[in-house]
């Protein structure tokens, strides 16, 4: 009787070490190259993935943001344990900074990660608290992010040197357009049409790369801080609006604030264009082609 249990044991035993063998035979002819492991990346935001992903194509890595889609506002996120667990295991973790993801922050101490860790508007863009937070608007800064992700992620990944370098390049020739497309508006711009009013920074760092001044500083710092404009500031907002003063009027129309949606009302009122722009990217959209379309809009709306 003992002896035909321990034969039992010793067939379920080879039948167990057996389905184990075949199965990682199994994966290690389904990965492709003997050193690759798929790396993972997280990012705060879709906007962040989507850059990333655009280098990482061709290869087995995951790259997944915590926020997508524009339901959700970055601003006042609230993260949950299984998004913790998704930081936890990442090669590679990318956020914005300024305060904008704090939640990402707070999440990211609060695990054991080893991942490598990329704060944009700190590691790249050199700016500091107080600073407009809204970084992706600036194309330059995003450039700049593709060419160090590129490096960090050769760092972790030299299987596939090869691979990100190619789509890097491919991927800044879409910038170098977009930024072609800027200098082009830019051109067109003069002391008597570069002044526009906003409803609070978002796309700040975009109009001023191209030139324009944003003529209502007060009342956006105002919006930014949380605080309410003062009736004077509201007051000259609209007489800019009346005597076009300014080129176009520019709204986000994610930012649900009943003040902004009676300034554009103004706008309208006075015939003035609005440039409408949101927080965070549209669905179905890639950063370069969201980018490209507001500024084919700000140049339908200088013609
Ligand atoms: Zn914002």
């Amino acid at each position: 009787m003992k002896k035909i249990f321990a034969t039992i044991v010793l067939a379920l035993a080879a039948v167990v070490f057996v389905g184990c063998q075949s199965q990682s035979q199994q994966s290690t002819t389904t990965s492709g190259s003997d050193s690759e492991k798929a790396i993972n990346v997280i990012t705060s935001t879709d906007v962040y993935s989507d850059i990333v992903s655009e280098i990482t194509q061709g290869t087995s890595a995951n790259v997944t943001p915590i926020i997508s889609g524009s339901s959700a506002d970055p601003h006042h996120f609230e993260p949950t344990a299984n998004d913790a667990k998704k930081i936890t295991n990442a090669d590679l973790i990318v956020e914005n900074g300024l305060g904008y993801d704090s939640w990402f922050e707070k999440l990211v101490k609060s695990t054991d990660t080893k991942a490598q860790k990329i704060s944009i508007a700190t590691d790249i863009g050199q700016l500091k608290d107080g600073d407009n937070e809204h970084i992706w608007y600036d194309v330059s800064l995003m450039k700049k992010f593709v060419e160090t992700t590129t490096q960090k992620l050769i760092e972790i990944d030299s299987a596939n040197q090869a691979t990100y370098e190619k789509n890097a390049q491919a991927y800044l020739k879409k910038f170098d357009t977009l930024t072609a497309k800027i200098d082009d508006v830019k051109s067109h711009l003069s002391d008597a049409n570069k002044k526009v009013n906003v409803s609070e920074p978002v796309a700040d760092y975009l109009l001023q790369q191209i030139g324009f001044e944003i003529n209502n500083k007060h009342f956006e710092q105002a919006i930014a801080e949380e605080t309410d404009p003062s009736a004077q500031d509201i007051a000259q907002m609209q007489k800019d609006f009346e005597s076009k003063t300014v080129s176009f009027f520019v709204y986000n129309t994610q930012s649900h604030s009943p003040l902004a949606d009676q300034m554009a009302d103004k706008a309208k009122a006075a015939n003035l264009p609005i440039l409408e722009v949101t927080e965070t990217k549209p669905n179905d959209t890639s950063y370069i082609d969201w980018m490209t379309d507001v500024v084919d809009h700000i140049s339908k709306l200088m013609n």
